[in-house]
């Protein structure tokens, strides 16, 4: 069994996902690349009581390798990884903020400029398809294109980054972002930001924002 640290790093992040109030008990999963491939967390399990040889190892084309089955929802992690190759990771969550928009079948507009964190001027969120299938991968991608996050209707949300632990706070940030939205919709429409406005945020971000001194 290789790969022991990256395993190890995969349920650190779904045990986090928890803890964070972001998903709950088995729904939800992970994955992480690797090289030839990359690695899931398997189905239906408690993710307490993962060990590092319970995760699945799988090949780019979808051969699995391990003890457990894979995430019912291997297709859309192995599309996005392969059709991304800027991703070395994707979460996917059911949290109560997402799932109440997903639900809703909501794109989240410009209403704060951390909207730009995803990647555009908005979040979308895919047509809804059945879980665990390649209706819903492709649906997914299409929703997810040139960004960062999507909602899935009726479901939750997808997040992907180059790591799995910039990946889970960009859940972190859509989650929080979906749990004010609908919150601000009980007041009444939000001043969305403008075209120009959002522009200015992603430059702002481009300046190197999170980044040490000095770096961009
Ligand atoms: P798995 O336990 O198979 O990963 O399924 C959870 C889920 O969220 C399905 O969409
Ligand atoms: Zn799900």
């Amino acid at each position: 069994m290789g790969n022991l640290a990256e395993r190890k790093e995969l349920i650190a992040t779904v045990r986090k996902m928890n803890v964070l109030g972001i998903n709950h008990g088995t729904s939800g999963n992970a994955s992480v690349r690797i090289k030839g491939g990359y690695l899931i967390t398997p189905s239906g399990m408690a993710y307490d009581d993962l060990e590092p040889d319970d995760i699945v190892e799988m090949s780019c084309e979808g051969e699995a390798a391990g003890k457990r089955k894979p995430s019912s929802e291997w297709r859309f992690h192995q599309d996005l990884l392969n059709a991304r190759p800027d991703f070395g990771a994707v979460v996917h969550t059911h949290g109560k903020g997402v799932m109440t928009l997903a639900c809703q079948r909501m794109e989240l507009p410009p209403f704060h400029y951390m909207i730009a964190v995803a990647g555009g001027n908005t979040i979308r969120c895919a047509d809804y398809a059945t879980f665990g299938t390649q209706a819903l991968s492709d649906n997914a991608l299409k929703a997810i294109e040139g960004r960062k996050a999507c909602l899935l209707a009726n479901h939750g949300l997808l997040a992907a980054d180059v790591s799995l632990s910039r990946a889970l706070s960009l859940a972190v940030e859509v989650e929080t972002l979906c749990d004010t939205y609908w919150r601000i919709l009980q007041i009444g429409e939000p001043t969305l930001l403008s075209d120009a406005e959002m522009e200015e945020v992603k430059e702002q971000f481009g300046k190197g924002y999170g980044m040490p001194q000095g770096g961009t």
